[in-house]
């Protein structure tokens, strides 16, 4: 365990092997386990191996890499258990669902009639607003 890594935090534990848990994919950086209350079963979670809370305090080269796997994970998991669709979700803070503080990044596959719908959409921008908020955010990029 290094010093990075905190030695209370959940995740953490699975990846220093001190927590059992069903590995799919594990490489220098990264590991991928099944969800242990998967939303359908094949529900994998991604975890940088490195701590860190969540996106806004996560390396970006470690995030690029969770990507590739991210990626790879769907394609497998979709053929595995035959899924109509993928879902990839990240919650990024308490205000956003996160609920262990641990970057991870959901992959879930999808039925057709499986009961789960993703929220909908019911705001409206106001005459002139989009091009606000688009500048606003355009303005805090880093790239
Ligand atoms: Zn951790």
């Amino acid at each position: 365990m290094t010093d990075q890594q905190n030695s209370i935090c959940l995740f953490c534990k699975i990846v220093a092997k001190e927590i059992p848990s069903s590995v799919v994919y594990e490489d220098n950086y990264v590991i991928a386990i099944l969800d242990i209350s998967p939303i359908n079963f094949g529900h994998t979670l991604l975890l940088p191996k490195i701590h860190s809370e969540n996106l806004f305090d996560l390396d970006t080269k470690i995030f690029e890499k969770m990507a590739k796997v991210a990626k790879n994970i769907s394609m497998a998991i979709k053929k595995a258990v035959k899924a109509d669709g993928i879902n990839i979700g990240m919650n990024n803070g308490g205000a956003a669902g996160q609920v262990v503080s641990h970057t991870h990044i959901h992959v879930i596959p999808r039925f057709y009639g499986d009961g789960y719908e993703l929220w909908k959409s019911s705001k409206n921008y106001g005459p002139g607003e989009a091009e606000i908020f688009a500048g606003k955010i355009s303005k805090e990029l880093m790239l």
